[in-house]
């Protein structure tokens, strides 16, 4: 299997240099250049089937023969066995045909974990083989850096450094960071906002000798490895409603776009899917153009669903390369002018296309709040407001039944918002709940980059 990217001005490469360059260097995107597909009798196979054997085959599809399939199961294997659910991803009813994906039952209980759990394992793998070592730099708004030194700890090839906006984050947040014992973890408190932290980072990849001195890398969801990880739970999900025998809709809350993208990805695959609605915050850029044709750049505003606080979603890009039928010198033209000008006019055939299986819906903050509450009141369930977005989305748009929508932190994990939306102080689940016990190790640094990048070349070197 071979990777393009969505700019066409650089060659293809196999799944492992996609997978450990992350962003093409031409700054497009990677992706497959031809969707592998399933058969209905191989989807209808998955019934019933343990989540790490479904995983193994949708990723396997990608890695084609550049991981032997006996090494993909057992990585599977050992990154679902992380989850504390046996289901790993089990669905909760929540109405006459609509359902929760429960995502969260990972270890840093946010969706995050599904596919970084096992993009650990496959950088792990794939960097033993080449004799080589990377480090990881992050900057986090909340639930990546969690996800991501929850997933990297302890592996023998990646280094990883997490930063993080001091005072901005949540405790149970830098906590999932903070916590983690092993020496290959480095976590920073930057004096600073999340765009300090994002800018240092930038900066840091634009230093090539640095880069190269420390063999640079990056896990945000432009990575295809994690779309690949992703696309497992449509299979799973759909496939126990009735799937391939009848279509099956999606409700995600999204930000970068990188949760919806996978579900059209398994569509691409063979995956029967009515319909997709991408739930958004007051951050509406996705819904907007789903809704009216125009990809336009907005401000961002902070709200109770934080790690959807986001004006581009750079997924985006993959979905309009596929609907003007992947043109890549048109892609590039669009997102060139996106970034200087902060807006696409998409041309009407790919609207079109996108129509088919898409719809946007934004969700405000009080509809949010009273969301959580209506659904405690008529299902018992206690649930996030990240997930609270996508439930409500579903009273605005029609989506042909069964529904699922993405449930994507679990309420712990923002339990202020939640319990003043509702009364109710979510609790930790089992095995988490002596995180606030746990020591904690971080260093403070101010927001600057130079210093941040000595930091960044010692810890590695060391
Ligand atoms: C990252 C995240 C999202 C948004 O996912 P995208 O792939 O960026 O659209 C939604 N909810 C939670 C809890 C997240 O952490």
């Amino acid at each position: 299997m071979r990777y393009v990217s969505t700019r066409g001005q650089c060659p293809a490469v196999g799944f492992t240099d996609a997978v450990l360059s992350g962003l093409a260097p031409d700054g497009g995107l990677y992706v497959p250049e031809a969707w592998p597909t399933f058969s209905r009798a191989r989807i209808e196979g998955f019934a019933g089937k343990p989540y790490a054997e479904v995983a193994a085959a949708v990723i396997g599809a990608f890695a084609g023969d550049e991981i032997p399939a006996a090494d993909l199961r057992e990585m599977c294997e050992e990154a679902y066995a992380t989850f504390n659910h046996k289901a790993v991803v089990p669905l909760v009813q929540i109405g006459p045909d609509a359902f929760l994906a429960e995502l969260f039952h990972g270890p840093s209980l946010a969706f995050k974990d599904v596919a970084m759990q096992i993009l650990a394992r496959l950088y792990d793998h794939l960097l033993g083989a080449q004799g080589r070592t990377q480090t990881i730099l992050c900057a986090t708004s909340g639930d990546t850096g969690g996800a991501a030194v929850e997933a990297f700890r302890g592996r023998k090839n990646v280094k990883i450094v997490a930063l993080f906006p001091e005072g901005r984050i949540s405790e149970v947040q830098r906590r999932f960071m903070t916590t983690a014992e092993e020496d290959n973890v480095a976590c920073v408190a930057v004096t600073g906002t999340f765009d300090d932290c994002q800018a240092i980072v930038k900066q840091a990849f634009q230093d090539q000798s640095l880069r190269q001195a420390v063999d640079l890398t990056g896990v945000n969801s432009i990575n295809f490895a994690r779309i690949a990880a992703q696309a497992v739970y449509y299979f799973t999900t759909a496939v126990a409603l009735g799937a391939p025998h009848r279509k099956v809709s999606f409700c995600v809350p999204s930000g970068n776009f990188g949760d919806a993208f996978a579900g059209y990805v398994a569509m691409r695959m063979g995956l029967p899917v009515a319909r997709i609605a991408t739930a958004t915050n007051a951050n509406d850029i996705l819904a907007r153009a789903f809704e009216t044709g125009r990809y336009v750049r907005g401000a961002v505003q902070p709200t109770i669903s934080p790690a959807m606080d986001i004006q581009s979603a750079s997924n985006f890009e993959r979905l309009y390369f596929e609907t003007v039928k992947r043109e890549p010198v048109e892609t590039a033209r669009a997102f060139q002018a996106f970034a200087e000008a902060g807006a696409i006019d998409i041309p009407p055939s790919a609207y079109a296309a996108m129509r088919e299986v898409f719809r946007g819906v934004s969700i405000g903050e009080d509809e949010t709040a009273r969301t959580i509450v209506s659904t405690l009141n008529e299902t018992g369930e206690l649930i996030d407001p990240h997930t609270a977005v996508g439930v409500a989305a579903l009273r605005h748009v029609d989506l042909p039944g069964p529904v699922v929508v993405l449930s994507t932190a679990h309420a712990a994990k923002f339990p202020d918002d939640v319990a003043k939306a509702c009364g109710a102080m979510p609790a930790l689940p089992r095995g988490v709940a002596n995180l606030a016990d746990r020591r904690e190790r971080f260093d403070r640094l101010p927001a600057e980059a130079e210093t941040i990048k000595a930091y960044v070349r010692a810890f590695a070197e060391r």
